[in-house]
């Protein structure tokens, strides 16, 4: 049997014991789901109790939501890919510590690599924060478009913190709105194939930034 360099990447992090949280109570190491062909992907922060039992991302109360964001956004999770930043559960649901996020992120950077999404929507700080190598909050960079060097990052508000804080749902909402917006623009519908075992990821067609949309952080 022959595996996918993105199913070896997973192989090689099943025993995983580079940085604390091995030792700290995870069951599994979670490594991501979906299409290994996604045009987009979506990156969390860190598995919490569900995720560690049923070894799949967003699989919680968080996960429920996720569905139905990406739903309303003409999405869905067989369409995608789904990740976090790092692969074991921290104990208590505890933010993860700098020298997790330093020791995992190679291996967010790797599935980016071989997915090779087009476009890439962070939930949350950690992951927005990660990913744009900037400590910016989430609420100045949310739903809108970051042109990366090989990707378009569109950070989106955790939905854990809507559940938390339910007067961040309604945002949560029109920030998916406007993903879908980004996504009517720049799509278009994928040709249906018999051969394909995974439902055809929609394909993307970014035009490059405007040259104001590259200088948003001032
Ligand atoms: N929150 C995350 O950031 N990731 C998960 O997989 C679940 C909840």
């Amino acid at each position: 049997m022959t595996f996918t360099p993105l199913q070896e990447l997973a192989q090689s992090l099943v025993n995983c014991e580079r940085c604390k949280l091995a030792k700290l109570g995870r069951s599994q190491v979670v490594f991501g789901v979906g299409n290994p062909h996604a045009s987009i992907m979506f990156v969390g922060e860190a598995p919490g109790s569900n995720e560690d039992l049923k070894g799949e991302p967003f699989v919680g109360a968080a996960g429920k939501l996720l569905n139905d964001l990406l739903a309303s956004a003409g999405l869905s999770r067989d369409q995608i890919y789904i990740a976090n930043v790092i692969k074991c559960r921290p104990p208590n649901n505890r933010d993860p510590e700098p020298d997790e996020v330093e020791t995992c992120k190679p291996f967010l950077l790797q599935q980016i690599k071989l997915i090779q999404p087009q476009l890439v929507c962070t939930l949350g700080n950690w992951a927005t924060q990660t990913l744009l190598e900037r400590k910016v909050g989430i609420t100045k960079v949310k739903a809108q478009a970051f042109y990366m060097k090989d990707f378009v990052l569109f950070p989106l508000l955790h939905p854990a913190a809507a559940l938390h804080q339910g007067n961040l749902l309604p945002t949560l909402k029109e920030d998916f709105k406007k993903l879908k917006e980004f996504l009517d623009k720049n799509t278009t519908p994928a040709e249906p194939t018999s051969s394909s075992p995974t439902p055809a990821a929609p394909v993307l067609n970014i035009e490059s930034p405007q040259p104001s949309q590259m200088d948003l952080f001032g």
